[in-house]
This record gives C-alpha cells, structure tokens and sequence, in this order.
C-alpha cells in the first residue's frame, strides 16, 4: 500500500516534472524558432508573418534524466506538442499524447513585440516571450496527458465529464462558449486539477497557510464556481503541497 507520506511526494514531485517539461519544451521551441526575431525586428510582427507552420516536439526529444516520475511516462507514450497559430482557444488536449497549443492565442504577438525591444538578443527575446505566453497552457496540458496515461484513458469518465462531453457541441474556429456551458466546463474535475498544476509553483510556501490558501482562490480560474466539494479538495491538496515544501 501506498503511504500517505509517498502520495504527498509524488504530487509535489509530478508538478516539478511538469514544470521541467514546459521549461524543456519552450527551450527545444526557442532553438527551432529564434531566428524569426531578426525578421520580426525588421520587418514587424504580425499574425501572418508568425510561422510555426504547425512545429512539432516528439517525446523522443525530451531529456528524461531530468524526471523524477515522469520519465515513464514521457518514454511510453509517443508524447507530442505541437506549436500552431490557431484561434479556438490556448490549447487544447487531443488524446494519444497529442497536444495542441497556440502561441498566437496565449498572446505570444504582444509579448514579443515587447521583449525584443528589451533584448538584444533574439534568443532570449523569443524564450522570454514564449515562455510569458505558453508556459501556463503547457503545463496545463502535460496535466491532462499524464492523468490519461496513468489512467489508461480514464481521467476523464467521472458523471460530471460524461455528460459534458455527450452534449458538447463540435468546437469550431468563430465558437464562443456560452456562459452556461464554460461553468460546467470549468468543474469537470480533470479540468480543475490541470488549472491547479500551472499555478501550483507559485503558491507562497514560505508565508502561511492562508496565505497559500488564498493564492489559490485568488488565481485558480473558476474557483467561485466550484462547488464546496471541489473547492475542499483543491484546499487539501494545496495544504499538503505547503507543508511538503514550507
Ligand atoms: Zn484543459
């Protein structure tokens, strides 16, 4: 049996594995991409001139020396982030491992406009764009394809998630979701757990518990729709995560 202790080291440890694989990715972007800066810086910025052109990274490219739990994961399944410029939304999970985000949506555009004013240098002009803009979204969805694979597909097949994805209407490039429905959307549980992971690192664990708590509510999206249930379990993982690492 699992001790109490061993689950509470495997969440702290799965989110820093998280965290490095957004680092090793918006790093494996940034060398394939930087070069675009020096036309940027030439000829401006815009949405036509970004190309990604659909960059893809395969698990085969990431460095899993650098996990502590999720190299498992990241050699087993045939993980793959793609980099488009699409507009329906940040990013999205698609199953088998296939990830979608889009720059453009994250707000990459603004970002490095902004960046290469401050830096010289193209390379950590794009980093430091890139990363502002879609390291949230990556981790985000390395959450969602690592609960898929330590599920066996089944992260996603609670009541709530069943019914949401039975009604959910195909998702096309001017759909805007209604409020009613994106509050249902934002209490799917394995939605919750993946807006959690992005702001986890964040949590002040050198100040209070209730500051920790409040950093939470503060900055999980949707937290005041969550019913009490979900909103205690949230509390209960962010309180044992400051305690482990307080
Ligand atoms: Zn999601």
């Amino acid at each position: 049996m699992i001790k109490l202790i061993d689950l509470l080291h495997e969440g702290v440890n799965e989110n820093k594995d998280l965290q490095e694989l957004a680092n090793q990715a918006i790093e494996y972007f940034t060398k394939r991409n930087y070069q675009k800066v020096k036309k940027w810086r030439e000829s401006g910025i815009n949405e036509n001139n970004l190309d990604f052109n659909e960059d893809i990274m395969l698990s085969g490219e990431f460095d899993s020396s650098k996990l502590s739990i999720l190299s498992n994961f990241v050699e087993d399944i045939r993980l793959s982030v793609v980099i488009d410029n699409s507009i329906w939304s940040n990013g999205v999970y698609k199953g088998n491992g296939k990830i979608r985000v889009s720059a453009k949506k994250c707000g990459f555009i603004s970002l490095v406009e902004y960046n290469i004013k401050f830096h010289d240098d193209d390379k950590k002009a794009f980093k430091t764009a890139f990363g502002a803009a879609c390291r949230e979204t990556l981790v985000h969805e390395f959450q969602h394809a690592y609960d898929d694979f330590r599920s066996s597909g089944k992260y996603a097949s609670d009541k709530k998630s069943k019914e949401y994805y039975k009604n959910k209407v195909p998702v096309g490039t001017d759909y805007k979701m209604p409020p009613e429905v994106r509050n249902i959307y934002l209490q799917l549980p394995h939605e919750y757990w993946a807006r959690l992971a992005p702001i986890l690192s964040n949590i002040p664990t050198h100040k209070s518990l209730l500051d920790a708590i409040k950093s939470l509510k503060n900055n999980l999206v949707g937290w005041d729709v969550l019913d009490e249930k979900s909103q205690r379990r949230l509390i209960k993982a962010v309180s044992s995560y400051y305690y482990k690492e307080k």
